[in-house]
């Protein structure tokens, strides 16, 4: 089996390409699997711009088994980032069966198939909105999940579940999750950013379009918060940090390190930033002024949320390496690159 072998589902889209960077720069050979459902070709030749390498690249929806397996017979590999999921939160609430179907769906046939070919490794992206709304700050991995408030959030908690048991129940296998808290930024080429579809939910990528002129006004979703501004707090990771977690957990399968078949770990800073200083540090960080404004609290925003990274520092010798204000500059950069060549 080739152990420098990985097949990255969702590997054209936001986190799985700049993945697939860091993975290649690391010596590794990619497999990416995508249907673009929520992504754009043009990643591919970003990624095969920064690096020099094309990586394989198949048209698939992992929730076509067969055409999955088509992947699992032709390619040789070791290990799975499984980052094909869907991720709008809200759409999610409107329409809960398009997202079990295809967030649980796809994962089970890629855990299935892993265990029929005996491929041994895989990374789960799971998500930071498992803590929901946590009574103790940071948090840490032994904090309790909370009950999902959405069908997207209940997607990532039912497959840590999924992915826990089936390791579990298989000495063959070996699993990570990774719960993300708030990626931002773009790769510092500008070659691979975030390409949101419609009007963005996420906030940096309203703050760039609203930069940029696509947007009028940045709405702050609420400045009665019980925080010292008063606006909502979270943890904002770097995607290129991001993604180099990925390679370090792939490592630490491929070289046999870990004594557990499943661990679960915080990729974030370790820092709480509120709206207000994300926003003031983008002005800063690009020297430019904001159109915003307060608007009233989004339904379903927990008031802060932010990593202790204790267990990724010390086991996976990881931690989050960029300021924000640089990830900031490469949120501006990537936009401007966007709107350059529309
Ligand atoms: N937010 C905002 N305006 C926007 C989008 C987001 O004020 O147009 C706030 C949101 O209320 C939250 C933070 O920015 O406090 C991060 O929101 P995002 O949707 O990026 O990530 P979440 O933490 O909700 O997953």
């Amino acid at each position: 089996m080739n152990k420098k072998g990985v097949l990255v589902t969702g590997g054209a889209g936001y986190i799985g390409s700049h993945t697939v960077v860091e993975l290649i720069g690391a010596g590794y050979e990619v497999v990416i699997v995508d249907n673009f459902s929520n992504s754009d070709a043009s990643s591919l030749d970003g990624i095969a711009k920064i690096t020099g390498t094309k990586p394989i690249f198949v048209e698939a929806d992992c929730c076509d088994k067969e055409a999955l397996r088509e992947v699992f017979e032709h390619y040789d590999f070791s290990s799975v980032i499984h980052f094909a999921a869907y991720k709008a939160v809200g759409e999610s609430v409107a329409e809960p069966a398009k997202y079990y179907r295809n967030n649980l769906l796809s994962f089970l046939n890629v855990v299935e198939l892993m265990k029929e070919y005996h491929r041994p490794n895989i990374v789960f992206s799971s998500s930071a909105t498992v803590y929901g709304d946590a009574e103790v700050l940071p948090v840490t991995e032994l904090t309790p999940r909370k009950p999902a408030t959405s069908p997207y959030g209940n997607t990532k908690q039912m497959a840590e579940d999924i992915l826990r048991d089936i390791v579990s129940a298989n000495n063959e296998l070996r699993g990570i999750a990774l719960r993300y808290f708030n990626p931002i930024g773009a790769h510092p080429s500008a070659l691979i950013g975030e390409l949101p579809r419609g009007v963005p939910n996420n906030l940096v990528p309203y703050i760039t379009q609203t930069a940029a002129g696509v947007r009028e006004c940045l709405s702050i979703f609420g400045d009665d918060y019980p925080t010292p501004d008063g606006s909502c707090l979270r943890d904002y990771i770097d995607i290129v940090d991001l993604a180099r977690a990925h390679v370090v957990a792939i490592n630490r399968m491929v070289e046999g390190k870990s004594e557990e078949c499943y661990e679960v770990f915080n990729i974030g800073t370790g820092s709480p930033v509120s709206v207000f200083e994300l926003v003031q540090g983008f002005e800063r960080a690009n020297n430019l002024k904001l159109n915003y404004k307060v608007a009233a609290r989004r339904a379903g925003d927990v008031t802060a949320v932010w990593a202790d990274t204790t267990r990724a520092n010390e086991i996976l010798g990881w931690c989050a390496e960029r300021n924000l204000e640089d990830t900031l500059r490469t949120a501006w950069a990537w936009e401007c690159n966007v709107r350059k060549e529309k």
